[in-house]
């Protein structure tokens, strides 16, 4: 499976809340020190994907050939072997604008590199870009909107994927934690339990899980002997490292990691929380 971007990434929320205006634009410039590709996967998701609302929704036919890399109407441009894309590549592209896509309304076309696009291949994309037909969307990923030229620049919107600032680790990720480093089955089941008569969302239980992850990566760290980056829940993982041994740790911080990621690939609420309470007794065991 391609890495795409977590539902937690600013970038994720962006494309979600344009996908849902009907916003989405056709030409992207994608900066930001996250993954470019993965960023332009999900971008690539959300514009093929058939789900009527909640775009990408990551689990219809469409939106899993983009997460496989194997859908025919999104093409990456890259070449690892040269500096530059030749000029046939550019050429060919040119080329394939036209030609309808197979089996998408949209013909996603992603730029991986924006430093291999020299400036006749750019006034080449240009004339796509302005020109081409309306089911084309291209993304361009770049380390900074710096590497495409202004007449490109103009034509784009401009998207940034994760600046490395972490969001800090929300109320109820700590209250999960607090319970784990209780070492009991019962005050986490309960937590859990309390949880799903809520009704909690999948994808706040998807942050909530990913957050606690961070806060007992952190916890492993601490116990490594090593220094965890400063964060909010520094305390939580301070109790974890006391409190769990380095096996029990490890393990908890896998099945975490494990259950935000079913979050995402829409496994429900009601499911992971049961599963997450019977690996816990497990861990324990
Ligand atoms: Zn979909």
């Amino acid at each position: 499976m391609a890495r795409m971007i977590p539902e937690t990434d600013p970038l994720a929320r962006q494309v979600r809340a344009l996908a849902r205006r009907q916003a989405l634009p056709h030409a992207v410039i994608l900066t930001g020190s996250g993954e470019p590709l993965a960023a332009a996967r999900y971008l690539a998701a959300a514009l093929l994907c058939r789900s009527g609302d909640q775009r990408p929704c990551l689990r219809c036919e469409a939106c899993r050939k983009v997460m496989e890399d194997i859908h025919p109407d999104v093409r990456v441009a890259q070449d690892e072997s040269r500096k530059e894309l030749s000029v046939e590549a550019v050429r060919q592209l040119r080329q394939d604008v036209y030609i309808l896509p197979n089996e998408g309304e949209r013909k996603v076309y992603i730029f991986a590199d924006c430093a291999q696009l020299n400036e006749r291949d750019q006034n080449v994309l240009l004339k796509i870009v302005e020109e081409g037909p309306a089911y084309a969307a291209f993304v361009f990923c770049a380390g900074s909107a710096a590497e495409l030229l202004p007449t490109i620049r103009s034509r784009c919107v401009e998207l940034k994927a994760r600046s490395g600032d972490e969001a800090p680790v929300s109320d109820q990720a700590l209250e999960l934690c607090r319970a784990f480093a209780g070492g009991k089955v019962l005050p986490v089941a309960q937590l859990l339990v309390s949880w799903e008569n809520r009704r909690v969302k999948r994808e706040q239980l998807e942050q909530i899980l990913q957050d606690a992850w961070r806060v007992c990566a952190a916890a492993l760290l601490l116990r490594e002997g090593k220094a965890p980056v400063a964060q909010s829940g520094a305390e939580e993982s301070a109790a974890l490292s006391r409190a769990l041994s380095p096996l029990r740790l490890q393990k908890l911080t896998d099945c975490l990691h494990q259950f935000a990621g079913e979050c995402r690939y829409n496994v429900g609420p009601g499911h992971v929380l049961g599963a997450l309470t019977a690996q816990w007794e497990t861990i324990l065991g």
